[in-house]
């Protein structure tokens, strides 16, 4: 199944059209995308049995994040060991986790407006949590997530650099820094869904493409490190790392410029396309 955040209301997309959930479910089920994480297994229930042959068709530019309110999101770096390498990490250290405020999220596809700065892609699978939780068992993982997306983790390299530490946080927490979607589709509509062909492309060349079986920690092994620590709440999101191939790690380094269309690929997910502008000529 397929859900997206379609003009702020909850959708189920199948081929070329979207289901309304709040109109086919008679409102008992709510409109608000974010609402659905709170019911998570009743909604399944109720979606199984939908008919989704009666949808609408739409436009893909009138799509937002198909979690749009996370009340936490986790970023993780460092979580392939090819990008650790040209980063300069060693790639057995513990995972490095970070948030992006969900305030730069944003739909898949957007204009991002350029900040002062070099502007770096990194493209990452992304999962939602399905349900209220700590001390998730590694066996048990993958039932407390509702879906995998795909994401952007869009970074300011420079003023990502510029503190006495690292601020992954605030450098990559941009207006629509964190594009997702088109959808979020459920674990169970993939053959695996571990081991996904992942990949985005920069005016046309292709800057990033990996498998996310190629991680280092994997979405079950994440999950239980985050929730040992953190309670885990139904609509979170795990940005789970990008793989090498980043714009900071070539050789000349290499930004988004003005006018650049950022392409980004996930199988069995779908397609985010980010236009950028200068700083000052957004719309
Ligand atoms: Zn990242």
């Amino acid at each position: 199944m397929r859900l997206a955040n379609l003009n702020g209301r909850l959708a189920v997309v199948a081929g070329d059209a979207a289901v309304d959930v709040a109109e086919a479910s008679e409102g008992r089920f709510a409109a608000d995308p974010q609402a659905v994480f709170a019911e998570w297994d009743l909604f399944r229930e109720w979606a199984a049995s939908l008919d989704t042959s009666r949808g609408d068709s739409f436009s893909m530019e009138d799509l937002g994040p198909p979690v749009p309110r996370p009340r936490q999101v986790f970023a993780i770096g460092i979580n392939y060991a090819a990008h650790a390498s040209e980063a300069g990490y060693p790639p057995e250290s513990a995972p490095v986790t970070f948030t992006k405020f969900p305030g730069c999220l944003a739909g898949p596809v957007c204009e991002v407006e350029l900040p002062s700065g070099t502007v770096d892609w990194e493209v990452e699978m992304v999962v939602a949590v399905s349900r209220e939780t700590a001390g998730v068992r590694r066996e048990d993982a993958w039932d407390h997530i509702a879906g995998i997306t795909l994401g952007q983790d869009l970074s300011e390299r420079t003023s990502q650099l510029a503190g006495a530490k690292p601020q992954f946080s605030l450098a990559k927490s941009f207006a629509n820094f964190g594009p997702t979607g088109p959808w979020l589709v459920t674990p169970d509509a993939f053959d695996d869904p571990s081991d996904l062909a992942i990949s985005c492309s920069l005016s046309g060349e292709t800057m990033q493409e990996a498998r996310t079986s190629e991680m280092i920690y994997d979405v079950p092994e994440l999950l239980v490190r985050l929730s040992r620590v953190c309670r885990l709440f139904p609509g979170d999101l795990v940005f789970t790392g990008t793989p090498s191939g980043v714009g900071n790690a070539r050789s000349p380094k290499r930004f988004i410029r003005p006018g650049e269309v950022l392409v980004s690929d996930l199988e069995g997910v779908g397609r985010l396309t980010q236009r950028f502008v200068a700083k000052g000529s957004g719309t």
